[in-house]
């Protein structure tokens, strides 16, 4: 798909896919292709049957991935002088046209599921629950800037004296870099690179190395829903050379940017003394992020909060729980159940419908992660509970720490990289020194009383992106959310997955510099404003 001229229909036909077209296979003959070896998911569900027939799983086994080359600076110089002239002619055609070819977008995204679910599923190891609501997102991204941009770009009439007619008149600022992580390949690199388009600015888009093939299939898909490829360009490469090619490139008119807090900092220093306009940043970057329980809460529904927020996705997102902190009191109920809990999840490669917790994106990020746990473990951290490698994973194993970390090669011969969901208490929230950006938790008790204190030390982590509260008390949750400084809380559920237009998503100081993605103001930081008053 990646490398294109592969239609995706092939890509969906394999074998028993192809003899289910002529008649079903029965059951037992699918049981047959899967050597002897059931597979359960982490409900006890048999999943066996789907794995086989699914047309998705189908597509990301027959799937090679072929990753765009990194761009040379004299193509970058280029491209960014054609973004820049081919903005004003975007710019001119009024916002509905812009938002029709948004939303031509979205359909072609959804008519093409399958592949793209395939493809991010092959490319970013995401299990398919994570792939649909991923797709999901990415179309609800481009629906939803398209309303905006309609309403929002209206030229205004504003009050004056007589004689006199005033007007407001927003329109795109220029060449807008989008610099996207691989976490969300798809639904963050769209929200970015969408919102910059229909607000009128062309697009330099620089996605995260190891999710290229991905954002070159959008991209595509883009100009083929109708953006000129003069107003939006992709620029494969890694950071430290395109990346920073492109911020500090004096036809850069706005960064938006999504990855880590140290990146973001260094981007901003780069901009401060860029040539060419002043222009604005929206970062959006990590968090340590907590979930407060009271006594009064339900434990099933905690733990199974805790399993969602803290594991899903292998811990890979920023609104991801990181700190749990149980009231001293239901802390040995939960804790056990919580236990109990970790050892139903199933690791296992993305590409098995069985599969809880995939694995991590690459060897680095899974090295990272081994050090992090390491310094947990120097700093008094006590091991509360590790998910167990499923044999068939042990067997196939090239290595590792397998109390922590296990590599494995998948079927096309390249290598996964897993990390053990594991859970550790702790004494103080001060402990909690780094974003730990995996299956990882970390978990502390309060005491009844000590509620104001608890989300002060919070606070003083220095994050703000999500918070978690689980409480049956009246006003309890208003008064943590008033007191907290978190961009999004929620109470008595999990607290990942923001959904556009439902929970705006962003948070504050460490966290990133707004506005919220999925949000109504989200466009406004990417037009320019212009008051036009005429003497009649
Ligand atoms: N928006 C995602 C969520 O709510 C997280 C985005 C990210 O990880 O950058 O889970």
């Amino acid at each position: 798909l990646a490398n294109q001229h592969v239609a995706a229909e092939d890509l969906l036909v394999s074998p028993l896919w192809r003899a289910e077209e002529a008649a079903l296979p029965s059951p037992a003959e699918i049981y047959g292709h899967l050597h002897g070896e059931r597979r359960l998911n982490s409900q006890g569900m048999d999943m066996t049957y789907d794995t086989e027939r699914s047309p998705v799983l189908a597509a990301a086994r027959l799937l090679h991935v072929v990753t765009p080359e990194e761009m040379a600076a004299e193509d970058i110089e280029a491209l960014m002088h054609t973004l820049h002239a081919g903005q004003v002619r975007w710019d001119a055609l009024p916002v509905e046209r812009r938002a029709e070819i948004l939303t031509q977008a979205a359909d072609l995204l959804e008519s093409r599921r399958e592949s793209m679910l395939a493809l991010v599923m092959r490319e970013a190891h995401k299990t398919l629950a994570d792939a649909v609501a991923e797709l999901r997102e990415a179309v609800d991204f481009c629906r939803y800037y398209a309303i905006q941009a309609k309403a929002l770009m209206r030229k205004e009439i504003l009050p004056g004296p007589t004689g006199e007619t005033n007007s407001l008149n927003l329109r795109g600022r220029g060449v807008f870099v989008c610099i996207s992580p691989w976490n969300f390949p798809l639904a963050i690199f769209a929200g970015q690179v969408v919102a910059a388009l229909v607000t009128g600015n062309s697009v330099a888009a620089k996605p995260a190395e190891q999710t290229m093939a991905i954002a070159k299939a959008f991209v595509e898909l883009l100009w083929e829903a109708g953006v000129p490829r003069d107003a939006l360009a992709l620029m494969p490469g890694a950071g430290e050379t395109v990346g920073a090619a492109l911020v500090e490139h004096p036809l850069a008119a706005g960064v938006v940017f999504t990855g880590s807090s140290a990146v973001a900092r260094h981007i901003h220093q780069s901009l401060a003394v860029k040539d060419g306009p002043i222009v604005p940043l929206i970062a959006e970057t990590g968090g340590i992020n907590a979930m407060i329980v009271d006594s009064t809460a339900l434990a099933e529904q905690v733990v199974d909060a805790v399993i969602a927020s803290a594991f899903r996705s292998a811990g890979q997102r920023c609104s991801a729980l990181r700190l749990l902190c149980l009231q001293e009191e239901c802390a040995d109920e939960i804790l056990t159940m919580l236990t109990g809990a970790m050892q139903e999840l199933v690791i296992g490669p993305a590409l098995d419908y069985a599969t809880d917790v995939g694995p991590v994106i690459d060897a680095e990020a899974q090295s990272h992660l081994v050090e992090q746990i390491g310094r947990i473990e120097q700093g008094g951290g006590k091991l509360l509970a590790r998910t167990a490698w499923p044999t068939a994973l042990l067997e196939r194993a090239r290595g590792g720490d397998t109390s922590l970390a296990l590599t494995m090669p998948d079927d096309q011969q390249r290598d996964l990289h897993f990390i053990a969901p594991c859970a550790y208490t702790i004494t103080q929230v001060a402990q909690v020194r780094e974003e730990v950006f995996g299956p990882v938790l970390q978990v502390v008790t309060w005491k009844a009383g000590q509620i104001d204190a608890l989300i002060d030390a919070i606070n003083a982590l220095g994050f703000g992106l999500t918070l978690g509260v689980q409480t049956r008390i009246d006003g309890r949750a208003a008064h943590i959310a008033a007191r907290s400084r978190c961009g999004n809380v929620y109470v008595n559920r999990n607290m990942i997955g923001a959904v556009v237009g439902v929970q705006p998503f962003g948070g504050e100081g460490l966290s990133g510099t707004g506005p919220k993605a999925g949000g109504p103001h989200y466009l406004l930081r990417m037009v320019a404003e212009q008051a036009v008053s005429i003497n009649t």
